[in-house]
């Protein structure tokens, strides 16, 4: 397919063009040449563009259009119809400016023909444009024939090299922004096309003819400008198949390095103390749990380090497998880390841990605190004490400095907290087993400061976990270099949260309803409608409703208050009031979306309930239903859109996580659930899921099928393909996208 010189219907001329605006720079670097290198393109609509992501000229071209326009071929003034679009090919003969009895209006009026006729043409505000409209000036109109004359809505001069660009033919609308109009971006893509030859071919010949693909020159050249939609579909699909396959084989490649020639701790054969653990629990493991630890101790008997996400919905249970694994490192003599995005979780975790290590205690088998760390087999036999230790930017220096001290000198034990644990100064001689909670919401460089903790270049044995459901797809896309295991299962004994959306009018029976279960001695949160972008107010909103309800619809009780902008302590302080009773209503914003267990809780009540995401309110609903009691969920919303009224029909009929997510991504599709960046999943140019399943799918067959063939993906013949593939998803770029 060879591009028309639009307008003139010549083919275009690439040689004359690549001359024109651009240095020449030796290959391959023009790519990635600065997009200032192009005509029009100064400091300031390069730093917009940056903002749009696109910085070289290669960003540029990858950037493609979201739609097409199709102009007509220009027809003669003597064919327009009254109130029709048409292009025009004109002369001008004659401008002048009209002023108006409106102050804020001009009008612009000039005199213009072609072989067929004359005709009038208007432009609105354009008073500038009069001095460029000499007689003999030639251009394109793209406008509307009306009574009073042809309304141009674009023009451009015949004398330009884009001329035809915007007003003929199918032309393609790329995103863009306040600063950075289509226009200006469709020219500088103009400008830029002919170098779409230096484009690099990432997918290897051979599958391109399996999968009868086009080069990636042809996509880029046919996306952007295309003879016929047919053919922009045809494009978008290869650069969007060229793009999940470059992902894909970025993504299992890195899980590929994560252990090459790098070796975990291989534990030994299970000495019985994590098991006797379990067997201390005052329940019996589901059969996904139970799965779940199975899995864990296959990973943990290879050399290979672990490298497990394990996901499950709140209350799933998630705890228990977890720190079964952490126990495993500790009764083999070593260290485990249990590491959470946010004090309040790192906080949370501790409390639970303690419990549950406590009740082991107490179920006798604990024996004296032994000093002398890893060593003899009969030591560990005799099942140490265990207890966890807390650490975080709050941990006092003196608890800070003895923790530091016994965890370099080998002590075995377990440690939960926040990104402090992975700070420099923080030195495991013998990290086993970490575990990394709401994985998403750390990076790639602090999971890779976490693998630094192993002890002596090796790596520690890695369990990830998510609260967060997500659809297959997006799990494979986003967690594509992980082993993945799911708790489906609830616990025993746990009935489903009964949920109700309700409006204003049913506010007194809502409190009704409350008064009467924290009588029978139950307690309940309330959640604050979620304010734009602005926690300061959020918390506001939360004090005064903690204080409406404390002076009126539950003055009989006591009324607690969490929200993100009370110090640590405060927030501690709350936290403990309500998971002790002492407090029967926590009133709280989202920061008790994660965290909080009281299984005593058994209502729910959130306000402004439409302007929460699904799975966010899955998340806090997973606050109650906890515990023995049948509990509840009370959402008042008022849905103004479809979608909002879609996810609250969901949450009420729905119960399962899973589903959930698959609801949400039918409802928003994966642009707006990959905006809110929960997932940590790269933004993708050319592909959009779940529409391009099917793609993602061949792709990831397609990497795993090369790797078959050569053994790795870092066989030398492969190399073109993973430098681009690092290029463009490697850790530092997905690093960057994720800041
Ligand atoms: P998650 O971390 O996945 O949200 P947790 O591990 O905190 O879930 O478990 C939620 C609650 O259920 C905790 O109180 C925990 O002790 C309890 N629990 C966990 N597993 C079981 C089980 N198999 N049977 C009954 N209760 C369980
Ligand atoms: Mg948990």
């Amino acid at each position: 397919y060879v591009p028309r010189a639009l307008g003139s219907g010549e083919p275009l001329d690439r040689e004359r063009l690549l001359a024109a605006p651009l240095k020449t720079l030796p290959r391959p670097t023009i790519l990635d040449a600065p997009i200032t290198k192009l005509r029009g393109a100064g400091p300031k609509l390069a730093e917009a563009a940056a903002e749009m992501g696109i910085s070289s000229l290669g960003d540029l071209l990858r950037h493609l259009p979201r739609g097409y326009r199709d102009r007509a071929e220009p027809v003669g003034l003597a064919e327009l119809k009254l109130g029709e679009e048409a292009t025009v090919k004109v002369e001008v003969s004659r401008a002048k400016v009209r002023p108006t009895r409106r102050r804020r209006l001009t009008i612009l009026e000039a005199d213009v023909s072609d072989a067929t006729g004359q005709a009038k043409a208007i432009w609105f505000n354009r008073a500038w444009l009069a001095d460029r409209l000499q007689p003999g000036t030639r251009l394109f109109l793209h406008g509307k024939l009306e009574k009073r004359g042809f309304n141009v809505a674009e023009h451009e001069f015949l004398d330009s090299s884009e001329a035809g660009l915007h007003t003929t033919g199918i032309v393609p609308v790329h995103a863009a922004s306040e600063r950075l109009r289509p226009q200006r971006i469709r020219e500088w893509v103009w400008q830029a096309i002919p170098l779409a030859r230096h484009a690099i071919e990432p997918v290897p010949g051979r599958l391109r003819r399996e999968l009868r693909m086009t080069g990636a020159e042809d996509a880029l050249v046919a996306s952007h400008f295309p003879p016929d939609g047919h053919a922009a579909e045809a494009a978008r699909e290869r650069l969007a198949f060229e793009e999940l396959f470059l992902y894909q084989a970025a993504l299992v490649s890195r899980r590929g390095r994560r252990v090459s020639g790098k070796r975990g701790i291989r534990l030994p054969e299970p000495d019985g103390q994590a098991a006797a653990w379990i067997d201390s629990l005052p329940f019996e493991l589901t059969g996904d749990q139970r799965r779940a630890i199975d899995e864990i101790d296959e990973d943990l008997a290879e050399a290979q380090p672990m490298q497990r996400l394990l996901m499950g919905e709140v209350g799933s249970g998630k705890t228990v497998v977890c720190v079964h694994a952490m126990l495993r490192a500790i009764e083999a003599g070593h260290q485990a880390a249990l590491m959470a995005p946010t004090e309040t979780l790192a906080e949370q975790h501790f409390r639970t841990l303690e419990v549950l290590l406590a009740a082991h205690h107490e179920t006798g088998c604990s024996s004296p605190p032994h000093e002398t760390g890893r060593s003899s087999r009969s030591a560990l036999a005799s099942h140490p004490r265990i207890t966890a230790t807390l650490l975080t930017s709050a941990t006092p220096a003196g608890r800070r400095r003895a923790l530091l001290d016994s965890l370099a000198a080998g002590q075995p034990q377990l440690v939960v907290g926040t990104h402090a644990l992975i700070e420099e100064a923080v030195q495991f001689s013998s990290l086993a087993v970490a575990v990394v909670d709401e994985q998403h919401r750390f990076g790639v460089r602090q999971r890779a400061a976490l693998d630094a903790k192993g002890p002596g270049g090796r790596l520690p044995h890695v369990l990830h976990m998510t609260a967060t459901p997500i659809p297959r797809t997006l799990s494979l896309t986003a967690y594509g270099d992980l082993d993945t295991t799911a708790l489906h299962e609830l616990p025993a004994g746990r009935r489903p949260i009964r949920t109700r959306v309700v409006d204003e009018e049913s506010r007194p029976a809502a409190y009704d309803f409350i008064r009467a279960r924290l009588r029978e001695g139950r307690q309940a949160f309330v959640v604050c409608p979620l304010v734009a972008d602005s926690e300061a107010v959020q918390a506001k909103a939360a004090e005064a409703e903690a204080k409406r309800l404390a002076a009126t619809d539950l003055r009989d009780f006591r009324v607690a208050l969490l929200h993100g902008q009370m110090s640590s302590e405060q927030k501690g302080r709350a936290m403990e009031a309500f998971a002790s009773g002492e407090a029967d209503v926590l009133v709280a914003t989202t920061v008790i979306e994660v965290g909080i267990d009281v299984p005593n809780a058994t209502v729910m009540l959130v306000e402004g309930a439409e302007r929460f995401g699904l799975s966010q309110l899955h998340q806090l609903r997973g606050r109650v239903g906890r515990g023995e009691h049948e509990s509840f969920c009370i959402l008042f919303g008022d849905p103004e859109s479809d979608a909002a009224r879609a996810r609250l029909d969901a949450i009420a009929e729905e119960g399962d996580g899973f589903a959930l997510a698959e609801v949400d991504l039918s409802i928003r599709g994966e642009g707006e659930i990959l905006g809110t960046r929960q997932h940590g999943l790269p933004r993708f140019r050319a592909a959009t899921l779940p529409e391009d399943t099917a793609l993602l799918l061949e792709a990831r067959r397609r990497v795993l099928e090369l790797r078959e063939r050569h053994g790795s993906l870092e066989a030398a013949s492969l190399g073109p393909l993973m430098d681009e593939a690092r290029r463009r998803f490697g850790d530092e770029r997905s690093e960057q996208i994720a800041a």
